[in-house]
């Protein structure tokens, strides 16, 4: 069976960086398991993975845009110190829950002052060329269930209780 839209797929993965350095792996762990053609992954390996079979290996390079995106300046915001009422700590690289015009989203502190906090709502990858190594491990149909809530249930996947 070969990966089209609605299929249920796993795989296993590496990400690396530009740099050669492991950023996420399946390594060791379950494989992951995912939605073709509903967002589940980035548009770029969803693409690379359109038509492969289980057992297939790939390795396939991502360019920003087809990744986490080109680093948009917008997102960078310097707020007041006192916005962080009852975090006392703070420092470079902790991660967020802010409000945004979009909806909330992740945002990662990019810079600390006496005064003010800087943080960056742009994923952490982006602007980054992503090298993925794939495998796939199994490809089937997904149930209605799954497709109406737009993810794989079961190993790898989404869980409910
Ligand atoms: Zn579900």
């Amino acid at each position: 069976m070969k990966i089209a839209k609605n299929q249920a797929v796993q795989i296993h993965y590496t990400l690396k960086n530009d740099a050669g350095e492991v950023l996420d792996s399946s390594d060791g762990a379950e494989p992951l398991a995912y939605l073709q053609g509903h967002g589940n992954l980035i548009s770029g390996l969803e693409a690379a993975l359109e038509g492969k079979r289980a057992g297939d290996k790939l390795n396939v390079s991502i360019a920003p845009a087809d990744g986490y995106g080109v680093h948009d300046a917008s997102l960078v915001q310097e707020v007041p110190r006192s916005a962080f009422k009852g975090i006392d700590d703070i420092q470079e690289g902790m991660q967020f829950r802010a409000e945004s015009n979009q909806g909330p989203r992740m945002v990662t502190v990019t810079k600390v002052t006496e005064a003010t906090i800087t943080v960056d709502g742009n994923h952490p990858l982006a602007d980054q060329t992503l090298h993925f190594a794939v495998e796939v491990v199994d490809v089937r149909a997904a149930t209605e269930e799954e497709l109406s809530h737009g993810h794989v249930h079961g190993p790898g996947g989404h869980h409910h209780h």
